[in-house]
């Protein structure tokens, strides 16, 4: 995957990776493809982690069905399954899908398509796809979509469009050996919106992880590809709150980097990342300090300045809803320090920590009103960047909201 030249990779990361871009960075380190002999036979390590009968948590090397690769925890279940679970129908189909793992892929990208288009439906009413022209897709027929930062009349689209694109383009990617910059731009559009050039956000962004998914499946467990497709579906589980299943995806992910690759420590740091992510979205706040606290210090150590800072930023936010704004400030302020004019491309970060401001105890009435104007101004800046819609827009508007309300509340005479 264009990953031959390994170091070259770790600036790519790095500017991919600037707080709140929410990007999934492909490994900057050489996976070397193996042997198709390596892997044949061999039980790959599956985002289908239960068993298919009775949800057990499977092992690596678990039994499976030998024609279509279901997996199951004992020769019982699989039995079971077959004469109870509906599997004796089911077997010849899934086999013919392609296997367990590509079948459940397909499976669940049509769902999310289906939601992607019906909440776009409206908006969409008498729209054509920018990139084929029509309202209805030639072959799925399915609708247009649109989850960037594109208004009016642009960035409508097929997710079937956007995913042929992005598979061709990172196709040619590859042939050509790209590296760094090069190879990154293309891998993006399987997340970004080429016209606004902004990242698509909430079901559209689910719709293309599991097209990207889909794509690289089927490759060997240690494909650099397949791997960088199953942190791109993680992520946009997590866009969709699915976050049981993100969790999976990057367990997984985890796993297999550890157990193919246990150096590689950017691309498993990257895992623990957004592992943390997950717990911060259920609300294991503590957890997810936890792993931002090691992420965030084994980042530093490195001197990946970009990466340490987008762990700290996230480490911030965790201590934030702690409740614990004091640390969570002081924690930021170097930070920012460190950033001068970048902190200008990151909204979310100023709006953490403008929230820092207001909500630290004993906050003054100049740090209150600091914290209403940086919002107001982080809350244009989003609404002309992301758009109205995008879910960091409205979570802003409510912070700015609560400081004015503080404002009101405790200073006003
Ligand atoms: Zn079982
Ligand atoms: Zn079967
Ligand atoms: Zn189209
Ligand atoms: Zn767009």
């Amino acid at each position: 995957m264009g990953r031959g030249k390994g170091g070259k990779k770790l600036g790519a990361l790095g500017a991919a990776q600037i707080p709140g871009a929410k990007a999934w960075c492909p490994s900057p380190n050489p996976q070397k493809r193996l042997d198709d002999q390596t892997q044949t036979d061999q039980a790959i390590f599956t985002l289908l982690n239960n068993c298919a009968s009775c949800a057990a948590p499977l092992p690596r090397l678990a039994k499976q069905c030998s024609r279509c690769k279901t997996r199951y925890c004992s020769a019982a279940c699989q039995k079971k399954h077959w004469e109870e679970g509906g599997h004796d129908a089911l077997c010849k189909k899934i086999k013919k899908g392609g296997g367990a793992e590509q079948y459940h892929a397909e499976k669940k990208y049509k769902e999310a398509v289906a939601v992607a288009v019906e909440k776009y439906a409206d908006d969409a009413e008498g729209q054509t796809c920018y990139i084929c022209t029509q309202a209805l897709h030639w072959k799925t027929k399915e609708g247009l979509v649109r989850g960037c930062a594109c208004h009016t009349t642009e960035g409508f689209v097929h997710v079937s469009c956007l995913a042929e694109q992005a598979k061709l383009l990172v196709a040619e990617a590859d042939e050509n050996n790209l590296d760094g910059k090069g190879w990154m731009t293309r891998w993006r559009r399987w997340d970004t919106c080429n016209l606004c050039k902004q990242q698509y956000h909430g079901v559209v962004r689910c719709a293309l992880g599991w097209a990207c998914w889909k794509t690289y499946v089927g490759r060997p467990e240690e494909d650099g590809l397949r791997l960088d497709a199953m942190g791109n579906l993680g992520q946009g589980l997590l866009d969709v709150d699915e976050v049981d299943a993100a969790l999976q995806t990057f367990e997984s992910n985890l796993a297999i980097t550890l157990r193919i690759n246990p150096h590689d420590e950017t691309h498993s740091l990257l895992c623990k990342h957004f592992i943390a992510r997950c717990h911060q979205k259920t609300g294991r706040h503590e957890e997810a300090a936890r792993l931002f606290r090691l992420v965030y210090a084994k980042r530093k150590a490195q001197k990946d300045t970009m990466n340490a800072l987008y762990a700290g930023f996230h480490l911030a936010r965790s201590l934030v809803e702690l409740g614990r704004y004091a640390d969570a400030k002081s924690l930021m302020l170097p930070l920012l320090r460190g950033l001068d004019s970048r902190v200008e491309q990151n909204p979310l970060m100023r709006r953490v920590y403008a929230e820092t401001l207001y909500k630290t105890e004993g906050a003054s009435r100049d740090d209150v009103s600091k914290a209403a104007t940086t919002l107001e101004d982080v809350l244009s800046v989003m609404r002309k960047r992301l758009g109205a819609g995008h879910p960091d827009t409205l979570g802003t508007l409510t912070e700015l909201d609560r400081a004015r309300m503080t404002l009101e509340d405790k200073f006003q005479q």
